[in-house]
């Protein structure tokens, strides 16, 4: 993503079926009159080639100033020195045409010469009779985007001037050509997300529509705060409810601030609510019960798992507490991000027959999708924003090396990790807490896609609200390469 911002088309239809005639012949002869310009100064660009073009680096390029001497006369008021007569005089083929116009045309001309020569292909001698779209800027108030709610014919129209009204005396009169578009609430969506820098006016003979092409520049806002970024990992677990690591400003993560969330009480409850329920379905199973005893005792067991579930939720309610506690302390002093790791396709993976059963029953058991879902909502409650929550896939996290990225690592048993490549030995679960705090900072820095997912809520950021993180993470670019060559143990 360059620095200076990043340029895309929204192509919008004219709706030309609504239009006057008078207004679409106007249309024709303003685009029929750039195609000419737009032809005659490549012509002249072809002509005087020795003379303009310079070669710099074996790169060709056309010296906009001398190309001005050879087509553009100046006026008697004007700053610069007379130029009476020139050699290709477009003001004499083209007399109502204003200076900016002539300007736009010549920048397309010589964008379509420097493309020329980039494919190496020679001018055709008979061009196509297609029509060549002038660019016109915005900076200059070439044209006019309107919102006019209440109008029945469209909601969105563009005033474009045209100084085809100059009467030949310099008597300006530049009436707007206003024309409707038809624009959906996704073409809005898309204007909104920019600076409005030009627009092409297109015709399609294929299609017979006439199109309005918005280039838009997106610009990201630079980033101030008064505290330096970071980035929370949280990688969720069953005993170890959660690992998480912050990743701190200088691309390390800080020892003081690795914390383990275990939750005992819950163990516990777990375990005897688990006794009591095999107790009750033990007796169950013998077949000398009566109706009214098996009645009530079915009563009992519903009435134990219904008061486990409210228990568990109470106890989500607690660890999540502390867990918000913690952020809430560490969002004082650092501009925070917290990313926890979602096991999405963890429950389709554990089927009957591929893993151990009782391992298969805790995942099940497993509420990692309430525990997110609080832990967003809690700290929605302290006015933080949705995108500085997020869950992303934590696929295969676990399984490569936080610190050089490889995946040929061993864990010999649930809670020890060690990288054979590097020699790393840490905790499993803190590995993955590091990998996707990484993670978050490699969707931004080498983005696939204009957005990131959140997994739990569905909804897409688009990446200019994380712009804090290439601050955050220029060292990742020198230090760790590895996580910058595609396909470093990401699945998208
Ligand atoms: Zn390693």
């Amino acid at each position: 993503m360059a620095r200076s911002g990043v340029r895309t088309t929204v192509k919008v239809r004219i709706k030309a079926e609504v239009i006057t005639t008078r207004k679409r012949r106007r249309l024709e002869q303003i685009t029929g009159r750039d195609t000419r310009t737009i032809k005659q100064y490549l012509k002249v660009i072809y002509h005087n080639e020795e003379q303009l073009v310079n070669k710099k680096k074996g790169k060709k390029k056309v010296s906009k100033a001398k190309l001005d001497h050879l087509t553009l006369t100046t006026y008697k008021k004007s700053k610069l020195p007379n130029r009476l007569t020139v050699r290709h005089d477009l003001k004499k083929n083209f007399p109502r045409r204003s200076q900016n116009e002539f300007q736009e045309c010549r920048e397309n001309a010589v964008a379509i010469y420097h493309g020329q020569q980039a494919s190496n292909s020679a001018p055709a001698k008979n061009p196509p009779l297609k029509k060549i779209p002038r660019t016109q800027l915005a900076h200059s108030k070439r044209f006019i985007l309107t919102c006019s709610p209440s109008n029945s014919i469209a909601r969105w129209w563009v005033g474009i001037r045209d100084s085809l009204d100059t009467k030949k005396n310099r008597t300006h009169k530049h009436e707007k050509l206003w024309l409707p578009l038809a624009c959906s609430p996704y073409h809005e969506h898309s204007l909104h997300q920019g600076k409005i820098q030009a627009l092409e006016v297109l015709y399609y003979p294929k299609k017979k529509e006439w199109w309005v092409h918005f280039i838009l520049l997106h610009v990201p806002d630079k980033y101030f705060s008064s505290r330096p970024p970071a980035v929370l990992g949280i990688d969720l677990g069953i005993n170890k409810r959660a690992v998480s690591a912050l990743l701190t400003p200088k691309g390390t993560i800080n020892r003081h601030e690795i914390r383990f969330w275990s939750d005992k009480t819950r163990k516990k409850l777990l375990k005897e609510k688990e006794r009591k329920i095999t107790e009750l379905q033990k007796i169950l199973a013998k077949t000398s019960l009566s109706v009214n005893k098996r009645k009530s005792l079915l009563h009992q067991l519903k009435q134990l798992r219904k008061r486990e579930r409210t228990e568990y939720k109470l106890t989500d309610h607690n660890y999540v507490n502390k867990l918000v506690k913690y952020i809430l302390s560490v969002g004082k002093r650092y501009d925070l991000y917290v990313v926890v790791g979602f096991p999405f396709h963890i429950r389709k993976s554990h089927f009957r027959g591929n893993f151990h059963p009782r391992s298969r029953k805790s995942i099940h058991k497993w509420n990692y999708r309430r525990v997110v879902e609080l832990l967003k909502f809690k700290l929605s409650l302290h006015g933080w924003e949705e995108h500085r929550v997020l869950a992303i896939s934590e696929s295969w996290t676990s399984s490569y090396c936080s610190r050089c990225g490889s995946y040929h690592t061993i864990r010999p048993n649930q809670p020890t990790f060690i990288c054979n490549t590097c020699g790393y030995n840490l905790n499993a679960d803190l590995n993955g807490a590091k990998n996707i705090a990484k993670r978050l900072i490699k969707y931004v820095l080498q983005p696939k896609y204009n957005s990131i997912k959140d997994q739990v809520s569905g909804k897409f950021f688009p990446l200019s609200s994380f712009r804090v993180f290439p601050v955050l993470s220029q060292w990742l670019q020198t230090k760790q390469s590895h996580l910058l060559t595609p396909g470093a143990g990401v699945s998208a």
